[in-house]
Order: C-alpha cells, then structure tokens, then sequence
C-alpha cells in the first residue's frame, strides 16, 4: 500500500502546462465577475443568473488548485514556490473582494427570490444561497465604511489576534534547568508520569506572568471591536451575529446549554473517580485531566486499520465501507509524520474528482485508527455533496463535524463492544470520555467565559487578574467539585487562539453541538438501522442548502428542545457510571 497520497491527478506540478492553465482561467474568471457585475443588463433575472454561473466556475477551478496548492503545502511546509502560488491565489481573492461584495450586493438585492427561482432554474438551486446573501446584505453598512472597516481591522483586531498568536508560540517555559515553548510544556499533561505532568504545570502557569498583560490587551480590544461592529451592523449581541452566521437558532443553542448544565454533576463524578484514582482526594487536580489510566500498548498497521474500519463500517453501509477501502488503495490518505508535513491531521474534498484527501500523523495506536476514522467520516460528508451544485457543497459550522464525530462514536460502540479485558475496557472507556468531558464541561466553561469577557470589556478595562478570576469562576460553573480548587487554570485564556479572532466569536459551542448532535445521532441509527442510514446520508448532503434545525428535522429531531440534547448526555452518563464501577 502506497503510504503517500496520490496529488498528481490533480496536476502533475507547477510546471504542468494544466495548472498554469487554470490559473489564467480563474484570473479570466474574475475579470468575468468584474464584467457581469457592472453590466448594464436590464433583465434581471439574467443578471443574477450570471452572476451565480460565473461565482459557481470560480468556485470550481480556484477549488482544484488552492486543493492542489494547499495539500502539497501541507507535506512541504517551507517550499517557497508554493508558497508564492498560494499567495498568487489569495491575491487574486483580494483583487476580488470588491466586485465578489458588489455582487453579493445584487443576490442581496434580488427581491422576492422564490418569484425568481420559479423563472430560473440557476436560482431555484440557489435558492439558499441567495437568501443567505439578502440576510448578509442587511448587515451591510455602506461601501466606503465596509472598506475602511476591513482596513482598520488589519492594523486592529487583526494585528491584536496576532500578538496573542506571537506571544504564545514564542513563550519560553522554564522547565527544570531547560527552556520549552509552551506547546512543548502543555503535551507534558499527556505524560505517565505525575510528578512531570505537576512540574510541568507549575512550569506553565508561573511562564504566563510574562505574557499576561499583553494577552489581556488584546483580548479585550478584540471584544470591545467585535461588540462595536455588531452593533453598527445591527445585530443584537456577537452571540446573535454567530448564531446568524452559523444559521442557528438561539432556542438550539440554549436548550443544549441548559441541558449541558443540568448534567454537570454527572461529568464531575467522573472527574472525582478519575481523580481518586491518581490520588487527587478533593477533585481531580488539572494536571491530571489527561493522564492516561491504563492504556493498552496495542499497535496497528495501516493494513490492520484498513481491515478494522472497512469490516466495522461495512455494518453501518457498505457506501462508506467501499469508499474507505478506495481511500486506502488509491491514495487519498498521506499516513506518516515527515520532515517538513504539518501535524495533527485534516481531510479536504477534492470535488471535480469525486474524492478527498487526508492528512494524518500515523503512530500505530487505537487513537490514530480513530483519527483515520473521524478524517474518513468527513470524506464520507463529501462524498454525498458531490451531486450538488458546487457552491452548495458546504456546511456551516456546528454540523461541519457530524459525520466526522459520528465515526468516532461509531467505532467507539465497536470497539468496546469487543473489549476482552477488563484494562482494555476501562482504557478505551477513560479516553472516550476524557474526549467528551472537554467537549462537555470545558467547553461549557469556555462559553460561560467568553460571554462573560464581552459583557464586562464593555464597562471595564479586564487586566490579567480579572481575566484570571472570570476563567476560576467559570471553570467553578463547569467543572464545580470535579476539578480540586486548589490546582486549576487560571490562564486557560492565554493560551486558547480561538478566544482572539475579530472575524469568528464562540468558536467553543461548534464543539459541543457536533459531539453531542452525533451522539444522539447514534442513539437514533441504533433503534432502527435500515431506515437511519438514507436519511443521514440524505441530511448529510444538503447541509449546505439547510439550516441547523433543517439538518435536525430531517432526522426527526427538534432541536430547539431540551429532551434530544438531554438523551445524548443520559448515554454519555451511562459510560460515566459504568466507569465508576470499574
Ligand atoms: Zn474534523
């Protein structure tokens, strides 16, 4: 089995005679939506016609080559040709914007959009996306502003993300007589061994004085920019411009929140019992959170992996189980850690070729099978998008997750099933909920902190010392008598990039929705197979053209009420009891 993935279907190289052909192409194209943009056509069901065919062949040829770029960068990180064709391509986007607002302007404008979906059949397709744009349109504010708006954001909220960004990925760590980046220092928390993971905690909390201050700056003016644009756009609250953004309803997001935090006792009796086990008598102590407990030194081999996924995924549809034995024999997948590859792991749809590609950072372990797993679960979401019309192919950010999450708990349910002994058992039921408690209480907690941050900046000026008591007081909320009083995380503000973006806010709630959204998918798929499969594979492939509560009621689920999310929590608390009497 070839262990690297296959790019030159793609384009043989940057010397191919095709890619340099694509690459006019798509600067003709622009010049195209520059053209239909100004055109003085009077019919405007026409216009808007051209303007979706021209934006859907962008879509298509910049897709295949920023795929082409973006993955062979992905394996060569410092190869400067590709990064001066990356940047080839992001200019040509930038040159863009202009007319790409102008025309967004005009969908935005359209008018009574299912009057003209009945006159054309680009725009009944589109339908959605017309209306998205005529949402956003209202959001608007007048040209000259949005320009200096996007302007100022690079020398403002732009500029703070990226302090934060340098001052944590240059922080020296003073650990016993060594320096370590702070990324070095927080993988500790996966160590065997206690005594490292304390020290390297202590070594991690006393580094941030140095930094402290000037994260503080620029959290609280990314939160003061982010609640002025808001406002001046018209929107209730950040929270409510992500919700729009999201298409999410707030009555989703609450009724999960509130049902989060009705099962918060049941996360902290298992972080007590996995404290207890560490010897932590007052609640698990930070440092312990990620400590292995009784992990299985099994190792697998790709072939091994191939012949795991594909059998246990042949019992969910043979769809996925072809697809993936395709993904592992034609070279979809690049497996191992290189000089030069990027870590973790990603999947990227590759449309025009009906497949995806997939980076991971094999090691052998039941952890990098369900990697492969999670990777695969978002090829399948591709592979069902596929028919669609292409700027259909998409899926906003709560449900971006779902299948990939649905993997997981899919082969999770197998993977214990078939545990033999009682070690193996609790190993595997330790690391899953390990995973579901961040997704849970840490989340929770990091949502009650950021709501909290943007309210109080509007008064206040927070210094470090304030952040650090709004984060004790929301890991009191979440983790509550779980996590010992004594050893928590001030400073888990510092270091979390997704706080310090001035483009996306509550980039945490994503997480506990896909966790939670694919565990009651599971229940579901559960009582009645046959009829479950089509219809997630159905709501999978419009989840471009649906909203959040759309995507549930396809499923039959009402999302906007509290019992779904609570089921999903009851069967994480049914794994919590059953650890506890391990
Ligand atoms: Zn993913």
């Amino acid at each position: 089995m070839n262990t690297k993935w296959n790019l030159n279907v793609l384009y043989k190289g940057l010397d191919d005679p095709e890619y340099e052909k694509d690459m006019k192409k798509a600067e003709e194209l622009f010049a195209g939506l520059k053209a239909v943009v100004r055109s003085d056509e009077a019919d405007s069901v026409k216009k808007i016609e051209d303007i979706l065919l021209v934006m859907e062949e962008i879509e298509k040829t910049t897709g295949r080559l920023g795929a082409y770029i973006g993955f062979s960068q992905a394996v060569n990180t410092k190869d400067g040709a590709l990064m001066a064709q990356m940047t080839r391509l992001m200019r040509m986007f930038s040159d863009a914007a202009e007319d790409e607002a102008a025309a967004k302007k005009i969908l935005g404008q359209a008018g009574d959009v299912d009057a003209l979906a009945e006159k054309s059949q680009v725009i009944k397709d589109y339908r959605t996306f017309v209306k998205r744009a005529e949402k956003e349109y209202s959001h608007l504010l007048p040209d000259e502003v949005e320009a200096m708006a996007a302007a100022m954001d690079m020398t403002g909220g732009s500029a703070w993300g990226q302090l934060q960004s340098f001052m944590s990925s240059t922080l020296k760590v003073d650990y016993k007589g060594e320096v370590k980046t702070l990324s070095e220092i927080r993988n500790l928390a996966y160590d065997a061994d206690q005594e490292v993971r304390k020290e390297a905690y202590e070594a991690e909390l006393k580094s941030y004085e140095k930094v402290q201050d000037a994260i503080a700056f620029a959290l609280n003016n990314i939160k003061n920019q982010v609640t002025m644009m808001s406002k001046k756009r018209g929107y209730e609250s950040p929270l409510m411009m992500t919700l729009e953004e999201a298409d999410m309803k707030k009555e989703t997001l609450d009724a999960m929140l509130e049902a989060m935090n009705e099962f918060m006792p049941a996360f902290r009796k298992y972080l007590r019992r996995k404290g207890e086990l560490l010897g932590d008598t007052n609640g698990i102590k930070f440092y312990d959170l990620f400590a292995p407990l009784g992990s299985s030194d099994k190792k697998y081999t790709i072939e091994e992996a191939k012949e795991i996924l594909t059998s246990v995924f042949k019992g969910f549809t043979p769809v996925m189980a072809d697809m993936m034995a395709e993904a592992f024999d034609n070279e979809w997948i690049d497996f191992y850690p290189a000089d030069g590859k990027e870590g973790g792991a990603f999947c990227g749809e590759v449309p025009t070729l009906r497949q995806s590609r997939i980076l991971t950072n094999f090691d052998g372990t039941f952890g990098a099978v369900d990697t492969l797993a999670h990777e695969l679960g978002h090829a399948f979401h591709n592979l069902t998008q596929y028919d669609e019309r292409p700027m259909n192919q998409s899926a906003s950010m709560p449900v971006a997750e779902t299948a990939s999450t649905f993997n997981e708990v899919f082969l999770g349910a197998h993977a214990l099933r078939n545990a033999e002994t009682r070690e193996e058992r609790l190993a595997l039921l330790e690391s899953d909920l390990r995973e579901k408690t961040q997704c849970v209480v840490d989340i929770y907690s990091r949502y009650l902190f950021e709501t909290a941050v943007f309210e109080q900046a509007q008064e206040n000026f927070l210094m470090a010392d304030d952040l650090k008591q709004i984060m004790l007081d929301a890991q009191d909320k979440s983790d509550g008598d779980g996590l010992d009083p004594e050893f928590r995380h001030p400073y888990m503000w510092a270091c979390k990039s997704h706080y310090y973006s001035s483009g996306l806010s509550f980039y945490n709630f994503p997480y506990a929705f896909g966790n939670l959204f694919a565990q009651g998918l599971y229940a579901l798929y559960l009582k009645d197979k046959e009829a479950f499969v089509p219809r997630y594979m159905e709501m999978l492939r419009t989840t471009g053209i649906h909203s959040i509560e759309e995507c549930g009621e396809m499923m039959g689920i009402d999302l906007t009420k509290k019992d779904f999310w609570q089921a999903s929590l009851k069967s994480i608390e049914e794994e919590i009891e059953e650890f506890c009497s391990l």
